[in-house]
Formats: structure tokens, C-alpha cells, sequence
């Protein structure tokens, strides 16, 4: 199926404030939603993951100090395909492509190992990265499940 041809079945729109809880409970929301697709095991575990790097990165980067707002919407196609959008009004990324490296961090002070979006890319099919330095920035992860 070509991807003109694929139709939105169904959408979530999710609206939290960046505490770290709203990190699991966005996570479950996600993959739950996502479970009406008849995902494998595997598949929803790789969905979880890479919410769960996207979602930590708006709450400990994008509003360091601050409680902001997470936007995440989540598409699913009728070809199976899945694309799920975390968004943030935060402080934004000023080189994506430094920050995609794996390894990379700006805050290695907290023990973090700067893996966030290789674990991303590595779990989904796609991963696109738009940002703003001070307007903030948008993940979005891209997945086809396997047919049933
Ligand atoms: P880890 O994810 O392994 O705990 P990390 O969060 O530093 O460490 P990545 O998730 O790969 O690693 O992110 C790399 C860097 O990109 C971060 O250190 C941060 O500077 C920047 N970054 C990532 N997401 C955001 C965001 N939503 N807003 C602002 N900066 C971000
Ligand atoms: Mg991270």
C-alpha cells in the first residue's frame, strides 16, 4: 500500500504536565491504545520504550526546573502503521543532528548516557526530530506492525 493510499483509522490526542509520573502513565496510554491493533508482544514493548525516551526527554530537557505542557498524538493507519507525535513548548535543541548522536549529552551530570533517541531509532521505523531553540521541539516516532 502506497502511503497516499493509507487511511487514519483511529487518533488519540493526549495532554499532560511534565511530571515525572505522567513518564509510566503515558507509556501505558500509549501502548494500550495502540493494543487495539493486535500488536506483538515485542512490538508494543518497542512502542513503550521509545514513548517512554521521548516523554523523559521533555520532562528533564525540554522543561529542566519548570513544569510545562506534553502534547502526544497517536495515528493509527490502515496499513498498520503507527505515528506518534511528542511535543513540547520547552527550551528546544540547538544542533539535532549532535543530539542524535549516540552517546551524546547535555546533562551528564545526572548519570545520563545521552542514548535516548538511538534506543528511539532503534525501536521504531522512523524517527523525525523538528525543533526550535526557546519554542521548543517535536518527536515524531514512526512504526509499522507486522501483519496478522
Ligand atoms: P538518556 O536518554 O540516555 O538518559 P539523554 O536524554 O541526554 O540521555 P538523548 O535522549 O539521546 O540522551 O538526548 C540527547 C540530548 O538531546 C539531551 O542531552 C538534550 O540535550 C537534548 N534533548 C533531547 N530531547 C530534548 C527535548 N525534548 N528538549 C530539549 N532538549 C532535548
Ligand atoms: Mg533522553
Amino acid at each position: 500500500m502506497k502511503d497516499t493510499e493509507k487511511k487514519l483509522v483511529n487518533e488519540m490526542k493526549l495532554k499532560l504536565p511534565s511530571y515525572s509520573v505522567n513518564e509510566s502513565a503515558a507509556r501505558a496510554m500509549v501502548s494500550a491504545f495502540c493494543a487495539q491493533q493486535d500488536p506483538k508482544t515485542g512490538e508494543i514493548a518497542d512502542i513503550k520504550c521509545a514513548v517512554s525516551e521521548a516523554v523523559t526527554n521533555c520532562i528533564v530537557h525540554a522543561y529542566r526546573d519548570t513544569v510545562g505542557t506534553i502534547y502526544i498524538t497517536v495515528k493509527l493507519y490502515s496499513d498498520r502503521s503507527i505515528q506518534i507525535e511528542i511535543r513540547d513548548r520547552g527550551c528546544g535543541i540547538e544542533d539535532i543532528s549532535l543530539a542524535r548522536q549516540p552517546l551524546y549529552t547535555t546533562d551528564a551530570a545526572s548519570e545520563r548516557s545521552g542514548m535516548g533517541f538511538t534506543v528511539m531509532e532503534s525501536f521504531c521505523d522512523k524517527v523525525r526530530v523538528s525543533s526550535k531553540c526557546g519554542k521548543g521541539t517535536t518527536v515524531t516516532l514512526c512504526k509499522r506492525l507486522s501483519s496478522r
